[in-house]
């Protein structure tokens, strides 16, 4: 999915949660969850070749850019403080893929990350169809919104 759902869903859960020991092991079960759903993203076609990774690249920034800022309007228009563990739990909520990184931009996949991206790998469905691929991630955009 993108970083919006993936970060929205971890700044949620340490919201509710706000012990590291309780969000960060459900936001990355919930992230592999997340991603089981087909669902397009900046990174669909980047292993098929149908995307270059310089799009890919571009694509994900500006997004980065705009999930920051919709973490910032959706928690502090509903008087969340936030702390740090908001953060700390979108930024939990992109980490699986944040570690996919350095394999897809620079062809470089450490020995002890590989059993991470292969876990990710295994629950990962893509669709290149671009509007079913963005509605699940409305859908959860939209659930956060309403119980934030
Ligand atoms: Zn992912």
């Amino acid at each position: 999915m993108l970083s919006i759902p993936h970060s929205l869903t971890g700044a949620f859960i340490a919201s509710k949660l706000p012990h590291p020991a309780l969000y960060i092991p459900l936001t990355l079960g919930i992230h592999y969850l997340q991603d089981w759903i087909p669902h397009w993203d900046f990174g669909t076609g980047l292993s098929s070749g149908k995307r270059s990774k310089s799009t890919a690249f571009v694509g994900e920034i500006f997004e980065l850019g705009i999930t920051v800022a919709l973490i910032y309007y959706f928690f502090d228009s509903a008087g969340v403080d936030l702390q740090p563990h908001i953060w700390l739990g979108a930024l939990t909520g992109i980490a699986p893929d944040l570690i996919e990184f350095p394999r897809n931009f620079l062809n470089w996949e450490p020995w002890f990350i590989k059993p991470f991206n292969k876990l990710h790998g295994l629950f990962h469905h893509s669709t290149t169809n671009i509007a079913v691929g963005l509605l699940p991630q409305v859908f959860v955009v939209g659930l956060i919104w309403f119980l934030k």
